[in-house]
């Protein structure tokens, strides 16, 4: 039924740059000021301190479900419904959460461990969270999504 292409980040942006490239490189990074180490979440060119020295901090790649809801009610031909979207806030800084996106109706539980894996398509890497009971052993990952 005409499905179109999953839309793809625009990654050149100065401020956020940073993170996708992380991703290229299999990290989930956050944003930190180099001068009075406050993670600096949305990122922005400046930190509260003044200081304008910035840099990409790796993370573990793990968070818990924040919030979640599924959608029913197709809005985009790109995604086909129901699909589940989860907000996952960072095991190692609660106040950086990132959304997330499951195909289908998938059981989640507030408080659910989240494990970061890597998708390709449309010639970008983006990171998106997996349920930790059904994620490979090892650490992130890299897999091939939809085109
Ligand atoms: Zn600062």
């Amino acid at each position: 039924m005409n499905e179109l292409p999953r839309p793809v980040p625009f990654t050149d942006d100065p401020d956020t740059g940073g993170f996708w490239s992380a991703a290229e490189r299999g990290e989930l990074a956050v944003l930190s000021c180099t001068s009075c180490a406050a993670v600096i979440h949305l990122p922005r060119p400046m930190c509260a301190c003044g200081s304008a020295e910035l840099d990409w901090r790796p993370t573990a790649g793990s968070g818990r479900v924040f919030s979640y809801t599924v959608v029913r009610h197709k809005m985009n031909r790109a995604f086909e419904v129901p699909y589940t979207v989860v907000l996952v806030q960072l095991e190692e800084y609660p106040d950086v959460r990132l959304t997330g996106y499951l195909p289908g109706e998938v059981a989640i539980e507030i408080d659910q461990p989240m494990l970061v894996v890597f998708e390709s398509y449309g010639g970008k890497v983006v990171p998106n969270w997996i349920p930790q009971a059904v994620a490979p052993a090892a650490a992130p990952t890299t897999r091939q999504g939809a085109a």
